[in-house]
């Protein structure tokens, strides 16, 4: 399998090869095509298989098929959420995101807490369409106005497993209840517990497992 036989934009092919990916991980070469036909995922995957880019990959072509071509921030609302339990790990998955995205128009930025608010809200202000954040920093900025997640297509719930572990369950629902209700979810864990398989009944919409 090669990332050509996807599909997508000939922009986040040139990433690719701007990063030196030649092929698809197996998450990838099973999460891109099912990702991009709408459909909702349970992924169970490690780090190091690739996963991040399984999801990022689809989710960019999937924002970019439905292009907001309107300059005014004000018609850039967050299209694109991507929930993970640590501010290292929200680093990480948005270097990628900004990485596969660099030659495309959308724009990405990363929300966690233990840092001044101030500048996260100057780049939200700005025009935003993919949010990555830990989950209270996340609220902090709903509570304060400067995040709208009404127009949210697509929320991705990375490491779920840890998010649980972390306490994170009431922040998850709570943000669930700010999406609209038709939108597509990814949902990733390492492990596969009995909580996990409830939170996904919860969460998930007839979804796709991908075991790798
Ligand atoms: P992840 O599991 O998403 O944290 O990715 C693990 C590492 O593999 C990251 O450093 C990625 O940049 C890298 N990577 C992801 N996909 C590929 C690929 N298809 N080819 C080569 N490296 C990759």
């Amino acid at each position: 399998v090669r990332f050509d036989s996807f599909g997508l934009s000939p922009d986040i092919l040139r990433a690719l090869s701007d990063q030196g990916y030649v092929h698809p991980t197996p998450i990838q070469a099973e999460a891109i095509p099912i990702v991009l036909q709408g459909r909702d995922v349970m992924g169970a995957a490690q780090t190091g298989t690739g996963k991040t880019a399984g999801f990022s990959l689809p989710i960019i072509q999937l924002l970019l098929a439905h292009a907001n071509t309107s300059a005014s921030p004000a018609r850039h609302p967050v299209r694109a959420l991507i929930l993970t339990p640590t501010r290292e790990l929200a680093d990480q998955v948005a270097e990628n995101v900004k990485a596969y995205s660099r030659h495309t128009p959308l724009r990405a930025t990363v929300v966690f807490g233990g840092v001044d608010m101030g500048p996260q809200k100057d780049a939200l202000r700005s025009g935003i369409e993919i949010v990555i954040a830990t989950p209270g920093r996340l609220l902090d900025h709903v509570q304060q106005k400067t995040i709208n997640l009404s127009q949210t297509q697509i929320l991705v719930m990375d490491e779920a497993d840890r998010m649980l572990d972390m306490g994170f369950l009431p922040d998850l629902q709570r943000i669930i209840n700010l999406l609209p209700a038709k939108r597509q979810n990814l949902m990733f864990s390492a492990t596969f517990s009995q909580e996990i398989k409830k939170l996904a009944a919860s969460f998930l919409t007839n979804p796709v497992t991908i075991e790798v």
